[in-house]
């Protein structure tokens, strides 16, 4: 039965998965990538391609505002269109963190060669995908990205 399934796999939850410009720019890796997580058994519950404003850029990275990186992360990430996907199911949180890889792609090509940070990454910046770090980090960012009434649907 799916209840007792969910219970011994984990908690569902949802998160927000970003491609971020880099990828987009190559629509046979977003293919690729779409089939991955689908083939994954976790669910896309949302997409959306979205191009971000300065401001929503910074807004969305606002914790890492006063870190030497901030300025060249929001001109990455407002240098074309990211898709936005909010994926669903149980321990979905640490499932596509583990599937990204950690930041730094260079790192990731000496420890973990078959994360897609390893695969795609072009560098410490420009490292191609993001995850949500937290249940409540996965809140904000899918509100901020679908909205409060989508969020709503997604995790029910
Ligand atoms: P994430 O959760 O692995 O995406 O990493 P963070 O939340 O710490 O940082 C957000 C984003 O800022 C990362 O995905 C990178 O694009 C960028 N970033 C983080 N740390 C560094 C760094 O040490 N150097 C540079 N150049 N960029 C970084
Ligand atoms: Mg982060």
């Amino acid at each position: 039965h799916i209840h007792t399934l969910n219970q011994s796999a984990g908690a569902l939850e949802a998160t927000l998965a970003l491609l971020k410009p880099d990828i987009l720019a190559n629509p046979a890796f977003v293919d690729s990538i779409i089939n991955d997580i689908q083939n994954s058994g976790m669910k896309i519950a949302l997409r959306k391609q979205v191009f971000w404003t300065q401001g929503q850029a910074e807004q969305f990275y606002a914790e890492h505002r006063r870190r030497f990186f901030f300025d060249r992360l929001v001109k990455y990430m407002t240098s074309g269109p990211v898709e936005a996907i909010a994926l669903s199911g149980p321990n979905v949180i640490s499932w596509w963190r583990q599937k990204m890889g950690a930041t730094r792609p260079a790192q990731m090509r000496m420890t973990n060669p078959t994360c897609l940070r390893a695969r795609y990454g072009l560098t410490d910046t420009r490292n191609s995908f993001h995850g949500s770090d937290s249940v409540e980090s996965a809140k904000r960012e899918l509100v901020f990205v679908f909205g409060q009434p989508a969020y709503k649907q997604i995790i029910l």
